[in-house]
Parts: C-alpha cells; structure tokens; sequence
C-alpha cells in the first residue's frame, strides 16, 4: 500500500485512542498519539514536561508553536515512511494548517481523517472510567473493557492508572474546548472530501473493522 496518512478525529474519550492502538499493530505503521508524547514528557519531569504539566492538568491546549515542533519532528522519524495515525492533532484550524505544510515538506500524500462519532451523552462515564497502562500504554475501563486482572495490564502486566485529567471537572473543560475549535475540522477535512465516518457507539472490534474499511475506500480512489 502507498502512504498512508490517517487523522483520528473525535471528543475526548471517543476511543481514539483505543482504535490506533489496535490500528497501529494492524496496519503496521506509528501510533503519534501528541497527548501520550505530553505525559511520557510530564512523566520524566523533562523541561518540556515542567512546563506543559499544569496546561493538561487543567484541560487547556498546549501553544500550537511547542506542538508544531513536537510533530514535526515527529512524523520526519524513520517509521511514519509508510504512514502514521494521528491521534489528538491536529486540534485546531491553525494546527490543521501547520500539518499541511509538515506533510507537504516530507513529500507524504495527503491523509484521510476518520471521525469517530459518539454522542455527548456517552463521553464523561468513558472517561471517568479509563484506565491507563503506565508501561505499554494500553487503554481499559473499569467497566465498559475491564482488564482480566483488576488494575493489572492484559497485555504487559504494568499497573494500571487514571490519568490525572480525567476528573469530571477537567472533563467539562477539554469537551467546551472540543466543541470550540477541534469540532470546526471536521468541515475542514469534509470539503476536501478526505472525511469518513464511524460510529463509536459499537463493541471495539466493530468499530475497528469500519475504519480499516473506510481507509480502504478512501485510499482505493
Ligand atoms: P480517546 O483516545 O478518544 O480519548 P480512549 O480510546 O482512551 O478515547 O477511550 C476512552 C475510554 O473508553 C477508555 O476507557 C476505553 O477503554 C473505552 N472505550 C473505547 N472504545 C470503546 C468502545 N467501543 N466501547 C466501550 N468502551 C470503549
Ligand atoms: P489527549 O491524550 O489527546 O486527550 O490529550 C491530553 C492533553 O494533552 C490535552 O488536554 C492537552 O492539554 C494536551 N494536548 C494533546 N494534544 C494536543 C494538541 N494537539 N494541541 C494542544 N494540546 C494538546
């Protein structure tokens, strides 16, 4: 297969995450989660992550100049040479510009963005609920995809934690932000034509089997 670019686009707690984790294996091409990159930085206490550590605490977005040079950077590593999945940029009109321009300077073809789509109502029990490996990363929720082992990682065995923004106040907070300005892309990538949807409301496979179908449409035109 040529390149191929694919933007996650959805509210916190959609199961972006999620998908590019299973996609990742699949597909066989990087996971760029920009949030996973934020808190691993927060998590050795690095320069970067003293100074981002309280902006995700709070919800807010970190300054679109820090997160350009962090995916820049990023997608130009060895492994995005086949293609990436981009979860959690780009997250504004300016950011989805600055992306055009990075793919444009590394000779990519253009992505296709996929819209994981969940009702409101759905958002906060997921998650209030998620759980987090602190050494591989997998994703869990107590309730809805609990792990065999209570807090324990099915797939590496590390512990299992909440991420500290997951509280029901942050939660209100990255969701009016959500709204705001990462809502507007999906027009954004819709005029281009580049914009497919999937429902979020399914079991996990599901929702798995309808992206890499709807990639395959997209990238077959
Ligand atoms: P995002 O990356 O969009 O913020 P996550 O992938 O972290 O979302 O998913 C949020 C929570 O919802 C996690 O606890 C995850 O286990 C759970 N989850 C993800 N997809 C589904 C699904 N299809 N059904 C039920 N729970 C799900
Ligand atoms: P996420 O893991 O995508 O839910 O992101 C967690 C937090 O990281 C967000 O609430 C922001 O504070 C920060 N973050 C992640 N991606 C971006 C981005 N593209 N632009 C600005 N801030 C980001």
């Amino acid at each position: 297969m040529a390149h191929l670019g694919c933007i996650l686009l959805g509210a916190p707690g959609s199961g972006k995450g999620t998908q590019a984790k299973i996609l990742h294996r699949s597909l066989r091409i990087p996971h760029i989660s920009t949030g996973d990159i934020l808190r691993s930085e927060v998590q050795k206490k690095s320069a970067l992550g003293l100074k981002v550590s309280e902006i995700l605490a709070s919800g807010q977005l970190v300054n679109d100049d820090l997160m350009k040079e962090l995916v820049r950077v990023r997608l130009g590593e060895s492994d995005a040479v086949n293609g990436y999945i981009l979860d959690g940029y780009p997250r504004n009109k300016s950011q989805a510009e600055v992306l055009d321009q990075i793919i444009q300077s590394l000779k990519y073809f253009s992505p296709v963005a996929v819209y994981i789509e969940l009702p409101e109502s759905n958002l906060l029990a997921r998650i209030v609920g998620r759980l987090s490996c602190g050494s591989c990363g997998s994703i869990f929720h107590e309730v809805l995809n609990p792990p065999k082992v209570a807090l324990v990682c099915d797939s590496c065995g590390g512990d299992l934690m909440k991420r500290k923004d997951d509280t029901e106040s942050t939660v209100k907070k990255r969701l009016e932000i959500y709204r705001e300005e990462t809502a507007p892309l999906l027009d954004f990538y819709k005029a281009r034509g580049v914009l497919q949807t999937v429902s979020g409301l399914q079991k996990i496979e599901q929702i798995t089997k309808d992206i890499e179908a709807a990639l395959k449409t997209v990238s077959a035109k």
